[in-house]
């Protein structure tokens, strides 16, 4: 029979960490930390099978859970020395949900369920602590309402209903914290929280525990599917399939008094990735007050003072879980009259800057190799080492100038300058319509989700480093500064009051993620410490530790990747930014981008619209040396590095003026009437430009274009070659769907070549090529490496021929068609492995079966997208290409991507598979 339930305690569990996907993290830690000897209350874990049952089976269980819970519930019972229900001892619980990938918050969690009023009467007897046992069952009743019976409000203007009932009982006594009401008042809230169940659901309070047991289950499994759930789950790629756990462990206390408290912690700081213990407690409290933001916690370190046992035995946990886990650890303890329990550990989520200082320090350390440093840092997070940082100087006076409005928790570190906006709605409204935003709230929960990941910068004016605000900021890389408790926020006039000054909706703010600091104003950004080092070499990497580790991760994704790193680029500076970037040559230099350039678009109008070859030729002649000079400069940039240019490539109608003024003063300029210019422009008109008159049609049409481009490109070769720097240019064509066309074009520049070698009396190397960018070119890739010498794909246009959707205007239905789940993800973003992905492995079969060393690479938006990246290196590409700024997370990319595959790069090996998959 399926064994759906899992136990753990008393040192045994029947799970581990490796079965998350059955047991979900939470469930799989808490089966570990009992194998590891720590000390764990015990439980048991339903499995996410019953999860994806329960779905299948119009919300219902497999038929032996019943049974097995109550097996279970035995055991719990017996390793805790109480009995569930039992008045005289009873056994309270804790439900909770657990995905195989952390979903923090977004799933509902019941405590202290068990209680009843017999219960409650025995627990009294039982602790003498009145006040503990109505606090706790006050907590119950509210958590079973809003989470079991579905009181939780779901619009943003609808109060909790026992909020209301707290507050007004508050207000009676005339006290303003939950902590200020005696036991009296709790019991007194209890009945009051029961006759508003009952009012709103027309049921009494369920008071049979296990009929609460089995009532929190199914909420916890049915929130799986709640809004918030599944709008955290499209963000993190989470599957829908994976479903939850539900984890019942017995209930530790961290409200029975003084000398029991709860905290949450990191095993090193989780916003520098300092080898520091790092987290948060609160004495005479439970998990939520710590997480809620309602009070505000004590650092951990002050646990060391006031109570250096329980701080030693956490110490050492940390220690010993680094060492098991081999990774930062994030974990939550409770302190039950003197003795600590662990309750959850998962590894931890940090910033970017954190998972390289920590990834780098633990290869150091021994605990990782730099394989594992590598995997533990996702691509994307680099981009957060390149961010700006603020301008010192513009801050230092910002704050000398009065300007400094409040200090906070450095909660998300970075910089962000954005306009002030109280909700979260309103914050993804404005951010559509292009502004940048501060989501400013007195705290935020799992509803703002959608409205944090829209704003540039998040400002809290409660909660702690690990309050909701704080943790989810980090994940996302958001700026984010918490607990900034002189801000008085009113949401009822979209004001906050801070300093004495009125701050409204839409005011300029920026805040200082790295010292907490929020500034009233726009304050001026500055680059990164590695875009200091690398581009503008203002920081010697000696004084840049950030820099440092980013050289050390880079060092190691290079040892291992096998996929070579291009860059697109067509101006020198671009070029030399890449390759202080890393990059080893460009994979794209768009021609006619040069075009837009100083002094070179009249003699291109004048060419485009010039009646006859003669003219035409007249114009070209004007733009070769102007196109030679651009060459030289990104020759001389690139230093021998291969350097692939395309001829050019989009439709004339681009570089020619539309309106009327621009016409005359163009026909002014080239002699001629404007009705002629005006005239002509209208005959460049096509309805679909995109699949028109441009690409490789260009140079058959006009070859004189390409011969000019050819011979610019040549001279300028055979003039850098001449002052001793290397160079090895690739002519590409664009948009070659018949080798007959790319058979036309070579000819022109094979012929080019020549006369250029012959005039100036030199040899260079140098190889034609080919786009594979729309599907018949893929498809007769045979015939076409007859002729090419390398084909690289061009995804933006091949995306749009495979799935004939335009890339221009697609997002009216493609936004929609993601949320549709038609595409994972937008097919122009992440390459569609399945349609367009289809067609590279056609090509590259093809195109190797005539031209075994045939070199591939991309140079679509793709080439810097981490999935598209493994998928390139999966059919064995020799090369990506991608903007400059995205080199850094293209080689840890494919880095990655190799070391995923080590079996298959073994078998390689034994035929040299590695040297040839790098040939260049
Ligand atoms: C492509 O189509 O992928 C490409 C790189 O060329 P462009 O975007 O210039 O059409
Ligand atoms: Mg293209």
């Amino acid at each position: 029979m399926k064994k759906y339930v899992y136990y753990f305690g008393k040192g045994k569990a029947e799970g581990k960490a490796e079965m998350k996907g059955l047991l979900g993290g939470k469930g799989a830690n808490l089966a570990e930390m009992t194998n590891i000897g720590l000390p764990v209350p015990a439980g048991f874990s339903i499995s996410t099978e019953v999860c994806t049952h329960f779905y299948a089976n119009k919300r219902t269980y497999p038929r032996s859970l019943t049974s097995e819970v109550a097996a279970a519930l035995k055991k719990v019972e017996s390793a805790m020395g109480a009995k569930f229900g039992d008045p005289k001892n009873p056994l309270l619980v804790s439900v909770r949900s657990g995905a195989r990938a952390s979903m923090p918050g977004m799933m509902d969690t019941i405590l202290n369920l068990g209680m009843n009023d017999t219960v409650a009467g025995g627990l009294i007897k039982k602790t003498g602590n009145n006040r503990f046992v109505y606090d706790s069952y006050r907590r119950f009743v509210q958590m079973y309402g809003d989470v079991v019976l579905g009181l939780k409000p779901v619009h943003k203007d609808e109060i909790d209903p026992f909020e209301v009932i707290i507050e007004e009982k508050k207000k009676e006594r005339g006290v303003h914290l939950d902590t200020e009401l005696n036991a009296e008042d709790m019991k007194d809230l209890v009945g009051k929280f029961k006759r508003a169940i009952k009012q709103k659901t027309g049921h009494d309070f369920p008071e049979d525990p296990l009929k609460q047991l089995w009532g929190a289950i199914g909420a916890v499994f049915g929130s799986w599917n709640n809004d918030r759930a599944i709008a955290y789950r499209k963000m993190y790629d989470i599957p829908e399939s994976w479903g939850t756990a539900v984890n019942i462990q017995s209930m530790v206390f961290g409200n029975m008094g003084e000398t029991s408290g709860t905290g949450v912690a990191f095993t090193r700081n989780a916003a520098s990735g300092e080898d520091l213990f790092y987290g948060e407690y609160l004495m005479n409290a439970q998990g939520e007050d710590v997480v809620a933001g309602t009070r505000t916690p004590l650092p951990i370190a002050d646990l060391a003072q006031k109570n250096p046992v329980i701080y030693k035995q956490l110490d050492r946990i940390r220690h010993t879980l680094e060492k098991h886990y081999r990774d930062m650890m994030d974990v939550e303890f409770t302190i039950q009259e003197g003795k600590l329990y662990m309750l959850q550990c998962r590894v931890g989520k940090r910033t970017a800057f954190a998972a390289i200082k920590i990834a780098v320090d633990m290869v150091g350390e021994r605990l990782i190799s730099d394989k594992e440093a590598l995997a533990r840092i996702d691509p994307d997070q680099l981009n957060q080492l390149l961010r700006p940082v603020f301008d010192l100087k513009e801050k230092d006076s910002a704050v000398k100038s009065g300007r400094l409005l409040a200090k906070g928790l450095n909660a998300g570190p970075g910089a962000a300058t954005g306009r002030v906006v109280f909700n979260a709605p309103d914050a993804e409204a404005w951010k559509k319509r292009g502004e940048l935003v501060i989501l400013t709230r007195i705290e935020t929960s799992p509803e703002d989700i959608k409205g944090m990941d829209a704003a540039e910068g998040i400002l809290t004016a409660r909660g702690g480093m690990t309050s909701h605000a704080a943790l989810v900021a980090r994940q996302m890389g958001k700026v984010c500064v918490a607990g900034c408790s002189s801000l008085e926020i009113d949401y009822g006039t979209h004001t906050m009051t801070v300093k004495g000054k009125k701050i409204r909706e839409g005011d300029w703010i920026s805040l200082d993620g790295t010292t907490g600091e929020v500034i009233e104003g726009k304050v001026a950004t500055r680059p990164s410490e590695v875009l200091r080092v690398l581009v503008d070499k203002s920081l010697d990497p000696k004084d840049a530790p950030v820099y440092q580790q980013y050289a050390r991760i880079m060092q190691w994704a290079d040892k291992y990747r096998r996929l070579r790193i291009r860059t697109n680029a067509d101006q020198p500076d671009q070029a030399l930014n890449a390759v202080a970037f890393g990059a080893e040559g460009i994979g794209l230099c768009r021609t006619e981008h040069m075009f837009f350039g100083e002094g070179k678009i009249g003699p291109m109008r004048e060419m485009i619209l010039a009646d006859s070859v003669e003219d035409r030729k007249r114009a070209l002649a004007k733009l070769l040396p102007l196109q030679r000079k651009d060459f030289e400069g990104i020759f001389e940039a690139m230093n021998g590095r291969p350097v692939t240019i395309r001829t050019i490539d989009p439709p004339l109608h681009e570089f020619v003026p539309h309106e009327e003024p621009a016409q005359r003063e163009l026909a002014r300029q080239m002699g001629t009437t404007y009705e002629k210019v005006h005239q002509r422009v209208e005959s460049l008109h096509e309805f679909n430009p995109m699949l028109g008159f441009r690409g490789c049609r260009l140079g058959i049409i006009f070859p004189e274009i390409t011969e000019m481009q050819s011979r610019a490109i040549f001279e300028a070769a055979a003039n850098v070659q001449a002052r001793g720097i290397p160079v090895e240019p690739e002519i590409m064509i664009p948009l070659v769907g018949n080798v007959k066309e790319l058979t036309h074009q070579e000819k022109i520049v094979r012929r080019v070549a020549g006369e250029v070698m012959k005039e100036k009396g030199t040899k260079f190397r140098y190889l034609v090529g080919t786009m594979i960018e729309i599907p018949r070119g893929a498809l007769t890739a045979d015939e076409i490496a007859g002729v090419a010498e390398f084909f690289s794909f061009g995804t933006n246009d091949l995306t749009q021929t495979t799935l004939g959707v335009s890339r221009d205007d697609a997002a009216r239905f493609l936004i929609p068609y993601v949320e549709m789940e038609i595409y994972p993800k937008d097919p122009f973003e992440a390459l569609d492995r399945t349609g367009v992905g289809e067609l590279m492995k056609i090509a590259i079969a093809k195109g190797r079966s005539v031209r075994p060393d045939l070199k591939v690479g991309i140079c679509g938006e793709h080439g810097g997208d981490p999935s598209s990246i493994e998928f390139c290196h999966q059919i064995s590409q020799n090369y990506v290409s991608c903007s400059p700024f995205r080199v850094p997370i293209a080689r840890l990319a494919a880095a990655r991507a190799a070391l995923s595959d080590t079996p298959l790069a073994g078998a390689k090996k034994k035929t040299g598979g590695k040297r040839s998959a790098r040939r260049k």
